[in-house]
């Protein structure tokens, strides 16, 4: 049973969770209890990811059927590179999770290329055989990770039954001057049925802003939106990590990290691991904390911030202050002033008064800022905190490639970074890096940052030709083979253009739900 942050309301199952994303409240959901991790889960012998993400996953979603569960998880694991799905490489002296190795190239696959099928489960659950349209504001990387995991190209989605609910559809909210030429074009080329991308004039606050303001317009009885939602009989649901079908897949991949370790030998006397996360909307840390809640031995949690480095000071100083110079970093997903998961952690500080999260949350509204008590902060002590500017971020990934050959992107680069300013890895301890996306997902960034430019760049190639030749230099320079979802880009032609203003998002959707209306009736036609 889930319940939400700032409200004491009844408890809701899972499938009403999953579905509405935020609660009526505005809060978030979350579980009431979390649930303890399957001892078989810690205990030796191999185990294969998909049977492991069913043991951590399936106790948050109690009704969804096991063979379905399972059927999504399998599904989910062959759209990787690897049969592991996650590998763990060691590299000086430090372990990288690679949660990099699925159809976009960034760890949001891990996810959301189960969403579509969780939505789908929970809607029957519910008995609700509305359409549903997600809507996605993104950072870069979220926006064609839903894309894939919800209305892939070429519609290889899970089989549908007859009598069932239309195929979930997608709208993106990307904002218009912070993706990266890689991250713009995956989305903007994105040819599915039932697939919208928009960019947004403004920054990715903005843009989530904007998608939580459609959110609350179609919750209004009366509002245009919500009007046009009930004429075609469409909910909105959510992809961002405010939704618990996200959080819970992610916790699966720290419980594989720890295995690895294990049986690697890798794990000092006490059993633990430390990790350090690239943080940005504090969805996969809070992932990983989870687990540590529900029994899995780690140590500390660094947050690992860019410049934009508002979570380093609440941590350092229990003062939350969003209010304040936004940067364009080359980490674009970590270039976050508003962190909504950190409310589920706020929850926890603040012992679970609903109240109380109620109130620190409208004086966020309000006035941009909110501070946590003593004895609030004491209750995150699990948590560390590091940031690294652009200069030390480059600097770190320019030694760990010059000693072990080994690459890593961008957000990777701030982890590794911010760890280490923060004293970790730590004698006798191994320290779990999430490497969240590809290099070859921002190549441009990734190649400078161990001092190769291309040609390329010089003549004054720009954008998606700059970053196809910094891929081969980093190609040529590691070894490598860029991943052939990269490789994939090449000649590919952007069919969605519009920008719009944050203003005009509900708009823009009561136009989509016309749009989308036809093509969905269309598909239905010729469904079994
Ligand atoms: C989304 C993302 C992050 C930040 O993850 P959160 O869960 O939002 O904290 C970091 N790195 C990459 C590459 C991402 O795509």
């Amino acid at each position: 049973m889930y319940v939400s942050t700032r409200s004491s309301a009844p408890p809701v199952g899972p499938e009403r969770a999953v579905l509405s994303g935020l609660a009526p409240d505005g809060g978030l959901y979350l579980p009431r209890s979390l649930p303890p991790l399957d001892p078989e889960l810690l205990a030796p012998g191999p185990m294969s990811y998909p049977e492991l993400a069913y043991r951590v996953i399936a106790p948050f979603f109690p009704g969804f059927p096991e063979p379905r569960l399972r059927a999504a998880l399998e599904a989910s694991a062959a759209r990787f590179e690897t049969a592991e799905v996650a590998p763990l490489v060691r590299a000086g002296g430090r372990h990288f999770l690679e949660l990099y190795r699925g159809p976009t190239l960034a760890f949001k696959d891990l996810a959301l290329t189960l969403l579509g099928e969780f939505l789908a489960m929970s809607a029957e659950l519910a008995g609700d055989d509305s359409g549903i349209l997600v809507l996605v504001a993104t950072s870069g990387d979220t926006g064609k990770a839903a894309l894939e995991g919800i209305c892939p190209e070429g519609g290889g989605s899970l089989p549908r039954r007859a009598g069932a609910a239309p195929a979930p559809r997608v709208a993106v909210f990307y904002p218009s001057e912070g993706v990266s030429p890689v991250q713009r074009l995956q989305m903007t080329s994105h040819d599915a049925p039932g697939a919208l991308v928009y960019g947004i004039r403004g920054n990715f606050d903005e843009a989530q802003r904007a998608v939580k303001a459609a959110f609350a317009e179609a919750a209004r009885p009366g509002s245009p939106l919500a009007a046009a939602l009930a004429a075609s009989s469409t909910r909105l649901c959510s992809a961002n990590s405010i939704n618990i079908a996200r959080l819970a897949p992610q916790i699966a991949y720290w419980v594989k990290a720890w295995r690895d370790l294990r049986d690697r030998g890798e794990l000092g006397s006490e059993g633990l691991m430390d990790l350090a996360v690239p943080t940005g909307n504090f969805g996969d840390i809070l992932a990983a904390w989870y687990a540590k809640r529900m029994g899995l031995p780690v140590g500390a949690l660094v947050c690992a911030s860019n410049r934009n480095k508002v979570l380093y000071d609440f941590f350092e100083t229990g003062r939350y202050e969003a209010r304040r110079p936004f940067y364009a970093t080359s980490s674009p997903s970590m270039d976050i002033l508003v962190s909504s998961n950190l409310e589920r952690l706020v929850y926890h500080a603040a012992s679970g008064d609903p109240g109380r999260v109620a109130s620190l949350m409208a004086g966020l509204a309000e006035t941009g800022r909110f501070e946590l008590g003593p004895d609030e902060r004491s209750r995150l002590s699990d948590f560390r905190a590091g940031w690294a500017d652009e200069a030390p971020a480059a600097e770190a990934a320019r030694r760990l490639f010059e000693a072990t050959g080994y690459l890593v992107d961008p957000h990777t680069a701030v982890a590794l970074a911010a760890a280490e300013s923060a004293g970790y890895p730590r004698a006798g301890r191994p320290l779990v890096l999430a490497a969240t996306a590809s290099p070859f997902k921002f190549p441009l960034a990734a190649a400078a940052s161990v001092g190769l430019r291309g040609r390329g760049g010089s003549e004054g190639a720009a954008g998606l030709e700059a970053e196809l030749a910094a891929a081969e230099l980093l190609a040529r320079a590691a070894g490598l083979e860029p991943p052939p979802a990269f490789l994939a880009l090449r000649g590919r032609r952007e069919l969605h253009r519009e920008t719009i203003d944050p203003g005009s998002i509900g708009a823009a959707i009561r136009g989509a739900l016309g749009a989308l209306g036809a093509s969905a009736s269309a598909g239905r036609g010729a469904r079994p």
